[in-house]
Protein backbone atom coordinates (compact mmCIF):
# COMPACT_ATOMS: atom_id res chain seq x y z
CA UNK A 1 0.00 0.00 0.00
CA UNK A 2 1.07 3.29 -0.70
CA UNK A 3 -1.37 5.60 0.29
CA UNK A 4 -4.16 5.66 2.93
CA UNK A 5 -7.60 7.89 3.12
CA UNK A 6 -10.88 7.58 4.29
CA UNK A 7 -12.49 8.19 0.74
CA UNK A 8 -10.77 7.13 -1.94
CA UNK A 9 -12.86 8.79 -5.29
CA UNK A 10 -12.28 7.50 -9.04
CA UNK A 11 -12.85 9.93 -11.23
CA UNK A 12 -12.82 13.74 -10.75
CA UNK A 13 -15.74 14.64 -13.31
CA UNK A 14 -18.22 16.95 -11.69
CA UNK A 15 -19.73 15.02 -9.42
CA UNK A 16 -17.14 13.59 -7.87
CA UNK A 17 -15.83 16.89 -7.35
CA UNK A 18 -18.86 17.36 -5.82
CA UNK A 19 -18.67 14.65 -3.78
CA UNK A 20 -15.50 15.12 -2.85
CA UNK A 21 -16.15 18.91 -1.13
CA UNK A 22 -18.86 17.42 0.99
CA UNK A 23 -17.13 14.49 2.41
CA UNK A 24 -14.00 16.88 3.21
CA UNK A 25 -16.37 19.26 4.79
CA UNK A 26 -17.68 16.40 6.95
CA UNK A 27 -14.24 15.81 8.40
CA UNK A 28 -13.02 13.21 5.78
CA UNK A 29 -9.65 12.73 4.62
CA UNK A 30 -10.42 12.25 0.50
CA UNK A 31 -8.11 11.29 -2.57
CA UNK A 32 -9.44 11.47 -5.95
CA UNK A 33 -8.25 9.78 -9.00
CA UNK A 34 -8.87 10.93 -12.10
CA UNK A 35 -7.38 9.58 -15.61
CA UNK A 36 -7.92 11.80 -17.79
CA UNK A 37 -5.26 14.82 -17.43
CA UNK A 38 -7.93 17.50 -16.51
CA UNK A 39 -10.77 17.09 -14.14
CA UNK A 40 -14.42 17.60 -15.25
CA UNK A 41 -14.90 15.05 -16.85
CA UNK A 42 -17.86 15.31 -19.75
CA UNK A 43 -17.87 19.38 -18.14
CA UNK A 44 -14.28 20.83 -19.02
CA UNK A 45 -12.84 23.47 -21.54
CA UNK A 46 -10.12 22.61 -23.91
CA UNK A 47 -8.33 23.85 -27.06
CA UNK A 48 -9.35 22.20 -30.06
CA UNK A 49 -7.66 24.14 -33.09
CA UNK A 50 -4.57 26.47 -32.05
CA UNK A 51 -6.54 29.59 -30.78
CA UNK A 52 -9.79 28.30 -30.02
CA UNK A 53 -11.08 27.09 -26.67
CA UNK A 54 -14.70 25.86 -26.34
CA UNK A 55 -16.55 23.37 -24.00
CA UNK A 56 -15.61 19.37 -25.09
CA UNK A 57 -18.80 17.68 -23.95
CA UNK A 58 -21.60 19.19 -21.80
CA UNK A 59 -22.01 22.73 -23.67
CA UNK A 60 -24.82 24.15 -21.20
CA UNK A 61 -25.64 24.78 -18.25
CA UNK A 62 -29.55 24.87 -16.83
CA UNK A 63 -29.38 22.00 -14.18
CA UNK A 64 -26.57 22.77 -11.88
CA UNK A 65 -28.36 22.52 -8.73
CA UNK A 66 -28.14 25.87 -6.68
CA UNK A 67 -27.20 24.53 -4.03
CA UNK A 68 -24.35 22.99 -4.98
CA UNK A 69 -23.58 26.08 -6.59
CA UNK A 70 -23.85 27.73 -2.93
CA UNK A 71 -22.31 25.38 -0.97
CA UNK A 72 -19.43 24.71 -3.78
CA UNK A 73 -19.28 28.50 -3.76
CA UNK A 74 -18.59 28.89 -7.22
CA UNK A 75 -19.43 32.05 -8.03
CA UNK A 76 -16.41 33.24 -5.47
CA UNK A 77 -14.20 30.76 -7.36
CA UNK A 78 -15.18 33.10 -10.43
CA UNK A 79 -17.79 31.49 -11.81
CA UNK A 80 -20.70 33.32 -14.31
CA UNK A 81 -23.28 31.95 -15.89
CA UNK A 82 -24.78 34.03 -18.58
CA UNK A 83 -28.25 33.75 -19.88
CA UNK A 84 -29.18 33.11 -23.28
CA UNK A 85 -30.87 35.96 -24.48
CA UNK A 86 -33.95 33.76 -25.91
CA UNK A 87 -33.60 29.90 -25.25
CA UNK A 88 -34.54 28.40 -28.99
CA UNK A 89 -34.28 29.56 -32.41
CA UNK A 90 -35.59 27.69 -35.15
CA UNK A 91 -34.94 27.81 -38.94
CA UNK A 92 -37.57 26.05 -40.78
CA UNK A 93 -38.08 24.34 -44.24
CA UNK A 94 -40.03 27.19 -45.79
CA UNK A 95 -37.78 29.53 -45.07
CA UNK A 96 -39.41 30.74 -41.98
CA UNK A 97 -38.27 30.73 -38.23
CA UNK A 98 -39.66 30.74 -34.91
CA UNK A 99 -38.14 32.13 -31.54
CA UNK A 100 -38.93 30.67 -28.68
CA UNK A 101 -37.99 32.28 -25.23
CA UNK A 102 -37.24 35.51 -23.88
CA UNK A 103 -40.64 36.15 -21.95
CA UNK A 104 -43.38 34.44 -21.84
CA UNK A 105 -45.51 37.60 -24.01
CA UNK A 106 -42.22 37.77 -26.94
CA UNK A 107 -43.11 33.83 -27.17
CA UNK A 108 -46.65 34.08 -27.55
CA UNK A 109 -46.01 37.09 -30.01
CA UNK A 110 -44.02 34.32 -31.94
CA UNK A 111 -45.88 31.27 -31.90
CA UNK A 112 -48.56 33.31 -32.68
CA UNK A 113 -47.45 33.76 -36.14
CA UNK A 114 -48.56 29.97 -36.75
CA UNK A 115 -51.46 29.74 -34.73
CA UNK A 116 -53.46 31.88 -32.40
CA UNK A 117 -54.25 29.09 -30.13
CA UNK A 118 -51.25 27.44 -29.56
CA UNK A 119 -50.14 31.61 -28.78
CA UNK A 120 -53.34 31.28 -26.15
CA UNK A 121 -52.62 27.86 -24.72
CA UNK A 122 -48.69 28.50 -23.60
CA UNK A 123 -49.22 29.98 -20.19
CA UNK A 124 -51.40 26.89 -18.89
CA UNK A 125 -48.73 24.76 -20.82
CA UNK A 126 -46.28 26.99 -18.85
CA UNK A 127 -47.67 26.25 -15.94
CA UNK A 128 -48.91 22.33 -16.39
CA UNK A 129 -45.26 21.71 -16.69
CA UNK A 130 -43.92 23.65 -14.22
CA UNK A 131 -45.93 21.79 -11.85
CA UNK A 132 -44.67 18.32 -12.29
CA UNK A 133 -40.98 19.79 -13.02
CA UNK A 134 -41.17 21.12 -9.15
CA UNK A 135 -42.32 17.44 -8.13
CA UNK A 136 -39.26 16.26 -9.32
CA UNK A 137 -37.17 19.29 -8.23
CA UNK A 138 -38.65 18.28 -4.92
CA UNK A 139 -37.12 15.02 -5.50
CA UNK A 140 -33.47 15.86 -6.43
CA UNK A 141 -31.85 16.43 -3.35
CA UNK A 142 -33.55 13.42 -2.01
CA UNK A 143 -32.20 9.78 -1.87
CA UNK A 144 -34.75 7.73 -3.88
CA UNK A 145 -35.98 4.93 -1.23
CA UNK A 146 -34.05 1.33 -1.61
CA UNK A 147 -36.10 -1.52 -2.61
CA UNK A 148 -35.53 -4.32 0.07
CA UNK A 149 -34.34 -1.47 2.30
CA UNK A 150 -35.29 -1.27 6.14
CA UNK A 151 -37.04 1.59 8.42
CA UNK A 152 -35.25 4.65 6.57
CA UNK A 153 -36.22 4.01 3.03
CA UNK A 154 -40.18 3.42 4.32
CA UNK A 155 -40.00 6.44 5.29
CA UNK A 156 -38.05 8.33 2.52
CA UNK A 157 -40.62 6.38 0.01
CA UNK A 158 -43.86 7.47 2.69
CA UNK A 159 -41.94 10.91 2.29
CA UNK A 160 -41.95 11.05 -1.84
CA UNK A 161 -45.37 9.67 -1.82
CA UNK A 162 -46.97 12.26 -0.22
CA UNK A 163 -45.65 14.73 -1.88
CA UNK A 164 -47.24 13.28 -4.72
CA UNK A 165 -50.54 12.70 -3.25
CA UNK A 166 -50.74 15.77 -2.34
CA UNK A 167 -50.97 17.17 -6.15
CA UNK A 168 -54.26 17.92 -7.54
CA UNK A 169 -55.59 15.23 -9.43
CA UNK A 170 -54.81 16.65 -12.73
CA UNK A 171 -51.48 17.02 -11.81
CA UNK A 172 -51.37 13.71 -11.10
CA UNK A 173 -51.77 12.71 -14.34
CA UNK A 174 -49.48 14.81 -15.67
CA UNK A 175 -47.02 13.05 -14.09
CA UNK A 176 -48.34 9.81 -15.10
CA UNK A 177 -48.34 11.22 -18.51
CA UNK A 178 -44.92 12.44 -18.37
CA UNK A 179 -43.57 9.77 -17.22
CA UNK A 180 -45.17 7.00 -19.28
CA UNK A 181 -45.86 8.60 -22.79
CA UNK A 182 -44.15 9.76 -26.33
CA UNK A 183 -43.36 13.25 -26.30
CA UNK A 184 -45.73 13.39 -29.25
CA UNK A 185 -48.33 12.48 -27.49
CA UNK A 186 -48.05 15.26 -24.78
CA UNK A 187 -47.23 17.81 -27.44
CA UNK A 188 -50.26 16.70 -29.76
CA UNK A 189 -52.32 17.52 -27.08
CA UNK A 190 -51.45 20.82 -26.23
CA UNK A 191 -50.52 22.29 -29.86
CA UNK A 192 -51.44 22.50 -33.59
CA UNK A 193 -48.48 23.97 -35.06
CA UNK A 194 -45.64 22.40 -35.88
CA UNK A 195 -42.78 24.45 -35.02
CA UNK A 196 -43.82 25.20 -31.41
CA UNK A 197 -44.11 21.23 -30.98
CA UNK A 198 -40.39 21.09 -32.84
CA UNK A 199 -39.27 23.54 -30.67
CA UNK A 200 -40.11 21.67 -27.23
CA UNK A 201 -39.74 18.24 -28.84
CA UNK A 202 -36.34 18.53 -29.03
CA UNK A 203 -35.65 18.27 -25.96
CA UNK A 204 -36.92 14.65 -25.70
CA UNK A 205 -34.50 13.47 -27.85
CA UNK A 206 -31.29 15.06 -26.25
CA UNK A 207 -29.27 12.50 -25.46
CA UNK A 208 -31.93 9.41 -26.53
CA UNK A 209 -32.16 7.69 -28.87
CA UNK A 210 -35.43 7.59 -29.83
CA UNK A 211 -38.08 9.02 -31.94
CA UNK A 212 -40.22 11.67 -30.25
CA UNK A 213 -43.10 9.40 -30.94
CA UNK A 214 -41.48 6.59 -28.11
CA UNK A 215 -43.39 5.88 -25.01
CA UNK A 216 -41.51 7.38 -22.32
CA UNK A 217 -39.60 10.41 -24.40
CA UNK A 218 -41.83 12.67 -22.92
CA UNK A 219 -39.79 12.32 -19.20
CA UNK A 220 -36.28 13.41 -21.07
CA UNK A 221 -38.89 16.60 -21.83
CA UNK A 222 -39.27 17.02 -18.30
CA UNK A 223 -35.74 15.79 -17.30
CA UNK A 224 -34.52 19.33 -19.53
CA UNK A 225 -36.86 22.03 -17.88
CA UNK A 226 -36.18 21.18 -14.07
CA UNK A 227 -33.04 23.27 -14.37
CA UNK A 228 -32.63 27.04 -13.69
CA UNK A 229 -30.31 29.87 -14.25
CA UNK A 230 -29.73 32.77 -11.86
CA UNK A 231 -32.96 31.83 -9.92
CA UNK A 232 -34.98 32.47 -13.70
CA UNK A 233 -36.65 28.76 -13.49
CA UNK A 234 -36.15 26.70 -16.83
CA UNK A 235 -33.84 28.91 -18.40
CA UNK A 236 -30.66 27.45 -20.17
CA UNK A 237 -26.87 29.57 -20.01
CA UNK A 238 -23.38 29.82 -21.37
CA UNK A 239 -20.60 29.44 -18.40
CA UNK A 240 -18.34 32.07 -19.38
CA UNK A 241 -14.72 30.22 -19.98
CA UNK A 242 -17.04 27.66 -21.00
CA UNK A 243 -18.12 24.07 -19.02
CA UNK A 244 -14.90 23.64 -17.45
CA UNK A 245 -15.20 27.32 -15.40
CA UNK A 246 -17.35 25.20 -13.50
CA UNK A 247 -15.32 21.95 -12.81
CA UNK A 248 -12.14 24.46 -11.94
CA UNK A 249 -14.54 26.25 -10.13
CA UNK A 250 -15.15 23.27 -8.17
CA UNK A 251 -12.11 21.60 -8.07
CA UNK A 252 -10.50 24.61 -6.32
CA UNK A 253 -12.87 24.47 -3.70
CA UNK A 254 -12.41 20.70 -3.50
CA UNK A 255 -8.22 21.77 -2.89
CA UNK A 256 -9.47 24.75 -0.34
CA UNK A 257 -11.22 21.51 1.60
CA UNK A 258 -8.36 19.78 1.78
CA UNK A 259 -8.99 17.07 -0.69
CA UNK A 260 -5.82 15.26 -2.86
CA UNK A 261 -6.56 15.33 -6.40
CA UNK A 262 -4.30 13.16 -8.53
CA UNK A 263 -4.66 13.56 -12.60
CA UNK A 264 -3.39 11.07 -15.20
CA UNK A 265 -3.88 8.27 -12.97
CA UNK A 266 -6.44 5.58 -13.77
CA UNK A 267 -7.99 2.83 -11.22
CA UNK A 268 -7.73 -1.05 -12.68
CA UNK A 269 -9.52 -2.85 -10.00
CA UNK A 270 -11.47 -2.20 -6.73
CA UNK A 271 -10.40 -3.84 -3.91
CA UNK A 272 -12.44 -6.53 -2.18
CA UNK A 273 -12.48 -8.89 1.23
CA UNK A 274 -15.33 -10.35 2.95
CA UNK A 275 -17.78 -8.60 1.08
CA UNK A 276 -16.22 -4.80 1.67
CA UNK A 277 -14.28 -2.28 -0.68
CA UNK A 278 -10.71 -1.51 1.28
CA UNK A 279 -9.34 0.52 -1.63
CA UNK A 280 -8.38 0.70 -5.54
CA UNK A 281 -5.56 -0.48 -7.52
CA UNK A 282 -4.57 1.74 -10.05
CA UNK A 283 -3.23 0.81 -13.67
CA UNK A 284 0.37 0.90 -12.80
CA UNK A 285 -0.08 -1.21 -10.20
CA UNK A 286 0.17 1.29 -6.82
CA UNK A 287 -2.29 0.66 -4.33
CA UNK A 288 -4.11 3.22 -2.24
CA UNK A 289 -5.87 1.79 0.63
CA UNK A 290 -9.48 3.05 1.79
CA UNK A 291 -11.99 3.11 4.44
CA UNK A 292 -14.52 3.62 1.36
CA UNK A 293 -14.48 3.83 -2.19
CA UNK A 294 -16.78 6.38 -4.29
CA UNK A 295 -17.23 5.59 -7.53
CA UNK A 296 -17.73 8.36 -10.23
CA UNK A 297 -17.50 6.39 -12.62
CA UNK A 298 -20.35 4.85 -15.18
CA UNK A 299 -22.41 1.70 -13.71
CA UNK A 300 -20.93 -0.47 -16.29
CA UNK A 301 -17.18 0.98 -16.28
CA UNK A 302 -17.19 0.09 -12.33
CA UNK A 303 -18.81 -3.52 -13.05
CA UNK A 304 -15.56 -3.73 -15.09
CA UNK A 305 -13.65 -2.86 -12.07
CA UNK A 306 -15.50 -5.33 -9.98
CA UNK A 307 -13.79 -8.14 -11.93
CA UNK A 308 -12.99 -10.76 -9.42
CA UNK A 309 -16.10 -10.07 -7.57
CA UNK A 310 -18.84 -12.79 -8.33
CA UNK A 311 -22.50 -13.09 -7.89
CA UNK A 312 -26.12 -12.51 -9.23
CA UNK A 313 -25.69 -8.78 -8.48
CA UNK A 314 -23.73 -8.73 -11.69
CA UNK A 315 -26.47 -9.44 -14.08
CA UNK A 316 -28.80 -6.48 -13.64
CA UNK A 317 -25.78 -4.46 -13.96
CA UNK A 318 -25.19 -6.10 -16.93
CA UNK A 319 -28.22 -4.92 -18.65
CA UNK A 320 -28.37 -1.48 -17.35
CA UNK A 321 -29.22 0.38 -21.14
CA UNK A 322 -26.79 2.94 -21.90
CA UNK A 323 -26.64 4.75 -25.55
CA UNK A 324 -27.54 7.96 -26.34
CA UNK A 325 -26.36 7.84 -29.84
CA UNK A 326 -24.38 11.29 -29.85
CA UNK A 327 -22.12 12.87 -32.12
CA UNK A 328 -20.46 16.04 -30.45
CA UNK A 329 -18.36 18.19 -32.73
CA UNK A 330 -16.66 21.79 -31.94
CA UNK A 331 -15.69 23.85 -35.03
CA UNK A 332 -13.96 27.16 -34.97
CA UNK A 333 -15.30 29.79 -37.49
CA UNK A 334 -14.12 32.57 -39.63
CA UNK A 335 -17.64 34.61 -39.22
CA UNK A 336 -21.03 33.98 -37.59
CA UNK A 337 -23.02 31.94 -39.85
CA UNK A 338 -26.24 33.55 -41.79
CA UNK A 339 -29.11 32.22 -41.40
CA UNK A 340 -31.28 32.24 -45.04
CA UNK A 341 -34.69 32.49 -42.22
CA UNK A 342 -32.62 35.53 -40.28
CA UNK A 343 -30.05 37.52 -42.73
CA UNK A 344 -26.94 38.86 -41.36
CA UNK A 345 -23.63 38.26 -40.33
CA UNK A 346 -23.03 40.72 -37.26
CA UNK A 347 -23.72 38.94 -34.05
CA UNK A 348 -27.61 38.97 -33.16
CA UNK A 349 -29.33 37.63 -30.14
CA UNK A 350 -30.81 34.46 -32.19
CA UNK A 351 -26.44 33.93 -32.26
CA UNK A 352 -26.77 33.41 -28.69
CA UNK A 353 -29.50 31.38 -28.24
CA UNK A 354 -29.94 27.31 -29.07
CA UNK A 355 -30.14 27.43 -32.61
CA UNK A 356 -32.38 23.93 -33.35
CA UNK A 357 -32.01 22.22 -37.01
CA UNK A 358 -34.74 19.71 -36.48
CA UNK A 359 -37.44 21.88 -37.79
CA UNK A 360 -40.14 19.24 -37.18
CA UNK A 361 -40.95 15.94 -34.91
CA UNK A 362 -41.61 13.98 -37.98
CA UNK A 363 -38.41 15.62 -39.20
CA UNK A 364 -36.72 14.09 -35.86
CA UNK A 365 -39.09 10.79 -35.93
CA UNK A 366 -36.80 10.39 -39.77
CA UNK A 367 -33.77 11.14 -38.11
CA UNK A 368 -33.84 8.29 -35.44
CA UNK A 369 -35.55 5.80 -38.51
CA UNK A 370 -32.65 6.13 -40.18
CA UNK A 371 -29.90 6.24 -37.83
CA UNK A 372 -31.66 2.95 -36.63
CA UNK A 373 -31.43 1.31 -40.17
CA UNK A 374 -28.19 2.66 -41.18
CA UNK A 375 -26.36 3.49 -38.06
CA UNK A 376 -26.59 7.28 -38.16
CA UNK A 377 -28.59 10.00 -39.75
CA UNK A 378 -28.14 11.03 -43.10
CA UNK A 379 -29.80 14.69 -42.25
CA UNK A 380 -29.06 14.55 -38.41
CA UNK A 381 -30.80 16.59 -35.69
CA UNK A 382 -28.39 19.09 -34.83
CA UNK A 383 -28.42 22.36 -31.57
CA UNK A 384 -25.96 24.67 -32.15
CA UNK A 385 -24.35 27.30 -29.71
CA UNK A 386 -22.26 30.08 -30.44
CA UNK A 387 -20.41 30.93 -27.00
CA UNK A 388 -18.22 32.87 -28.56
CA UNK A 389 -20.79 35.80 -29.01
CA UNK A 390 -20.88 36.71 -25.35
CA UNK A 391 -17.80 35.06 -24.71
CA UNK A 392 -14.28 36.59 -25.76
CA UNK A 393 -11.87 34.49 -24.13
CA UNK A 394 -12.97 31.23 -26.39
CA UNK A 395 -11.57 32.24 -30.01
CA UNK A 396 -9.42 35.36 -31.65
CA UNK A 397 -11.12 38.52 -32.57
CA UNK A 398 -13.58 38.33 -34.85
CA UNK A 399 -13.51 34.96 -34.98
CA UNK A 400 -15.84 32.17 -33.50
CA UNK A 401 -16.37 29.08 -32.19
CA UNK A 402 -19.71 26.53 -32.08
CA UNK A 403 -20.80 23.69 -30.20
CA UNK A 404 -22.89 21.01 -32.32
CA UNK A 405 -24.74 18.80 -30.14
CA UNK A 406 -26.05 16.04 -32.38
CA UNK A 407 -28.51 12.76 -33.02
CA UNK A 408 -28.80 10.28 -33.74
CA UNK A 409 -25.38 7.99 -34.89
CA UNK A 410 -25.51 4.84 -32.84
CA UNK A 411 -22.71 3.57 -31.24
CA UNK A 412 -22.14 0.40 -32.75
CA UNK A 413 -22.60 0.23 -36.55
CA UNK A 414 -24.22 -2.48 -39.09
CA UNK A 415 -22.53 -4.44 -41.43
CA UNK A 416 -18.99 -4.50 -39.51
CA UNK A 417 -18.66 -0.59 -40.22
CA UNK A 418 -16.53 1.00 -37.76
CA UNK A 419 -16.44 4.98 -36.64
CA UNK A 420 -12.96 5.27 -37.50
CA UNK A 421 -13.65 4.72 -41.01
CA UNK A 422 -16.55 6.77 -40.86
CA UNK A 423 -16.16 9.90 -38.76
CA UNK A 424 -15.25 12.46 -41.02
CA UNK A 425 -18.42 11.69 -43.48
CA UNK A 426 -20.23 11.82 -40.57
CA UNK A 427 -19.25 15.43 -39.25
CA UNK A 428 -19.40 16.38 -43.10
CA UNK A 429 -22.98 15.21 -43.00
CA UNK A 430 -23.67 17.42 -39.58
CA UNK A 431 -21.72 20.10 -41.79
CA UNK A 432 -24.44 19.80 -44.45
CA UNK A 433 -27.42 20.04 -42.00
CA UNK A 434 -26.32 23.41 -40.85
CA UNK A 435 -24.82 24.65 -43.70
CA UNK A 436 -28.85 23.97 -45.42
CA UNK A 437 -30.20 26.75 -43.10
CA UNK A 438 -26.88 28.94 -43.51
CA UNK A 439 -25.16 28.63 -46.45
CA UNK A 440 -21.95 30.55 -45.36
CA UNK A 441 -21.40 28.15 -42.65
CA UNK A 442 -19.74 25.17 -44.33
CA UNK A 443 -16.93 27.80 -46.15
CA UNK A 444 -16.60 29.24 -42.71
CA UNK A 445 -15.14 26.28 -41.23
CA UNK A 446 -11.36 26.82 -40.03
CA UNK A 447 -11.17 23.68 -38.04
CA UNK A 448 -13.21 21.21 -35.99
CA UNK A 449 -12.94 18.36 -33.67
CA UNK A 450 -15.76 15.76 -33.91
CA UNK A 451 -16.70 13.03 -30.93
CA UNK A 452 -18.30 10.13 -31.73
CA UNK A 453 -20.38 7.77 -29.20
CA UNK A 454 -16.92 5.93 -29.68
CA UNK A 455 -15.21 8.60 -29.18
CA UNK A 456 -16.82 9.53 -26.01
CA UNK A 457 -16.87 5.90 -24.71
CA UNK A 458 -13.15 6.25 -25.42
CA UNK A 459 -12.33 10.08 -23.92
CA UNK A 460 -14.58 10.14 -21.18
CA UNK A 461 -15.63 6.26 -20.02
CA UNK A 462 -19.21 7.27 -21.32
CA UNK A 463 -20.00 3.43 -21.69
CA UNK A 464 -21.87 3.26 -25.31
CA UNK A 465 -21.27 6.80 -25.87
CA UNK A 466 -24.11 7.50 -23.55
CA UNK A 467 -23.97 11.20 -22.23
CA UNK A 468 -26.01 10.44 -19.52
CA UNK A 469 -24.45 7.52 -17.90
CA UNK A 470 -27.08 5.12 -19.12
CA UNK A 471 -31.21 5.99 -20.24
CA UNK A 472 -32.91 8.25 -18.73
CA UNK A 473 -35.97 5.14 -19.10
CA UNK A 474 -38.50 4.47 -16.16
CA UNK A 475 -36.73 1.35 -15.73
CA UNK A 476 -33.27 3.31 -14.85
CA UNK A 477 -34.82 6.61 -12.89
CA UNK A 478 -34.92 7.23 -8.80
CA UNK A 479 -35.07 3.87 -6.77
CA UNK A 480 -34.24 2.25 -10.06
CA UNK A 481 -31.26 3.71 -10.86
CA UNK A 482 -28.81 2.52 -11.60
CA UNK A 483 -30.48 -0.99 -10.65
CA UNK A 484 -33.64 -1.94 -8.58
CA UNK A 485 -32.06 -2.28 -5.19
CA UNK A 486 -28.86 0.14 -5.56
CA UNK A 487 -30.90 3.57 -5.95
CA UNK A 488 -29.27 4.73 -2.51
CA UNK A 489 -26.08 4.97 -3.49
CA UNK A 490 -24.49 1.77 -2.26
CA UNK A 491 -23.60 -0.38 -4.30
CA UNK A 492 -23.49 -4.64 -4.16
CA UNK A 493 -20.04 -4.41 -1.55
CA UNK A 494 -20.37 -2.54 1.81
CA UNK A 495 -18.20 0.56 1.56
CA UNK A 496 -18.63 1.29 -1.93
CA UNK A 497 -20.97 3.94 -3.41
CA UNK A 498 -21.47 5.42 -6.71
CA UNK A 499 -21.66 9.44 -7.10
CA UNK A 500 -21.82 9.81 -10.77
CA UNK A 501 -24.63 10.29 -13.27
CA UNK A 502 -25.98 6.85 -13.14
CA UNK A 503 -27.08 7.21 -9.88
CA UNK A 504 -30.51 9.85 -9.19
CA UNK A 505 -31.24 11.63 -10.43
CA UNK A 506 -29.55 10.86 -13.55
CA UNK A 507 -26.88 12.93 -16.25
CA UNK A 508 -26.60 16.52 -16.76
CA UNK A 509 -24.34 18.67 -14.91
CA UNK A 510 -26.40 18.95 -12.04
CA UNK A 511 -23.85 17.92 -8.83
CA UNK A 512 -26.58 16.74 -7.28
CA UNK A 513 -25.88 12.69 -7.33
CA UNK A 514 -22.07 13.58 -5.98
CA UNK A 515 -23.92 15.73 -3.46
CA UNK A 516 -26.38 12.93 -2.42
CA UNK A 517 -24.31 10.49 -2.38
CA UNK A 518 -21.56 12.23 -0.16
CA UNK A 519 -24.47 12.31 2.78
CA UNK A 520 -25.21 8.97 2.05
CA UNK A 521 -21.40 7.84 3.07
CA UNK A 522 -21.38 10.26 6.08
CA UNK A 523 -24.23 8.73 7.39
CA UNK A 524 -22.61 5.30 7.68
CA UNK A 525 -19.43 6.84 8.85
CA UNK A 526 -21.41 8.47 11.75
CA UNK A 527 -23.07 4.64 12.11
CA UNK A 528 -19.43 3.09 12.04
CA UNK A 529 -18.67 5.38 14.70
CA UNK A 530 -21.15 4.84 17.08
CA UNK A 531 -20.82 1.13 16.40
C1 LIG B 1 -21.50 15.29 -25.58
C2 LIG B 1 -22.19 15.64 -24.29
C3 LIG B 1 -22.99 16.77 -24.22
C4 LIG B 1 -23.66 17.07 -23.03
N1 LIG B 1 -24.33 18.25 -22.93
C5 LIG B 1 -24.81 18.63 -21.73
C6 LIG B 1 -25.26 19.96 -21.53
O1 LIG B 1 -25.17 20.80 -22.41
N2 LIG B 1 -25.75 20.28 -20.29
C7 LIG B 1 -25.81 19.38 -19.27
O2 LIG B 1 -26.28 19.73 -18.17
N3 LIG B 1 -25.36 18.11 -19.44
C8 LIG B 1 -24.83 17.74 -20.63
N4 LIG B 1 -24.28 16.50 -20.79
C9 LIG B 1 -24.39 15.53 -19.69
C10 LIG B 1 -23.37 15.83 -18.60
O3 LIG B 1 -22.21 16.38 -19.15
C11 LIG B 1 -23.01 14.57 -17.84
O4 LIG B 1 -24.19 13.92 -17.39
C12 LIG B 1 -22.17 14.91 -16.63
O5 LIG B 1 -21.10 15.77 -16.98
C13 LIG B 1 -21.62 13.66 -16.02
O6 LIG B 1 -20.90 14.03 -14.86
P1 LIG B 1 -20.35 12.95 -13.87
O7 LIG B 1 -19.50 13.66 -12.90
O8 LIG B 1 -21.47 12.14 -13.35
O9 LIG B 1 -19.47 11.98 -14.77
P2 LIG B 1 -18.30 12.28 -15.81
O10 LIG B 1 -18.28 13.69 -16.21
O11 LIG B 1 -18.45 11.26 -16.89
O12 LIG B 1 -16.99 12.00 -14.98
C14 LIG B 1 -16.53 10.70 -14.68
C15 LIG B 1 -15.04 10.80 -14.53
O13 LIG B 1 -14.54 9.56 -14.08
C16 LIG B 1 -13.31 9.31 -14.76
N5 LIG B 1 -13.08 7.87 -14.69
C17 LIG B 1 -13.88 6.88 -15.16
N6 LIG B 1 -13.33 5.69 -14.89
C18 LIG B 1 -12.17 5.92 -14.24
C19 LIG B 1 -11.15 5.09 -13.70
N7 LIG B 1 -11.22 3.74 -13.78
N8 LIG B 1 -10.09 5.66 -13.10
C20 LIG B 1 -10.00 7.01 -13.00
N9 LIG B 1 -10.93 7.86 -13.50
C21 LIG B 1 -12.00 7.31 -14.11
C22 LIG B 1 -13.56 9.82 -16.15
O14 LIG B 1 -12.35 10.07 -16.83
C23 LIG B 1 -14.35 11.10 -15.85
O15 LIG B 1 -13.49 12.19 -15.68
C24 LIG B 1 -23.56 16.20 -21.93
C25 LIG B 1 -22.72 15.08 -22.00
C26 LIG B 1 -22.03 14.81 -23.16
C27 LIG B 1 -21.11 13.64 -23.21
Amino acid sequence: MTDRCDALVIGAGHNGLACACYLAAAGLRVVMVERREVVGGAAVTEEFHPGFRNSTASYTVSLLNPKVIRDLRLGEHGLTVVERPFANFLPLDDGGHIKVGGGLEATQREVGRFSRRDAERLPEYYARLDVVADVLRGLLLETPPNIGGGIHDLFRAWKAGRNLNALPLQAKRDVLDLFTISAAQWLDRWFESAPIKACFGFDAVVGNFASPCAAGSAYVLLHHVFGEVNGKKGSWGHAIGGMGAITQAMRREAEARGVAIRTGQGVARVLAREGRAHGVVLDNGDEIAARCVVSNAHPRALLRLLSDVPGAWREPFEHYQSESATLRMNVALAELPEFSALPGRAAAPHHSSGIIMAPSLAFMDRAFTSARERGWSQEPIVEMLIPSTVDDSLAPAGAHVASLFCQHFRYALPDGRTWDEEREQAADAVIEQVTRFAPNFKGSVLGRRVLTPLDLEREFGLVGGDIFHGKLTLNQLFSARPVLGHGDYRMPLKGLYLCGSGAHPGGGVTGVPGHNCAREVVRDFKKLRKS
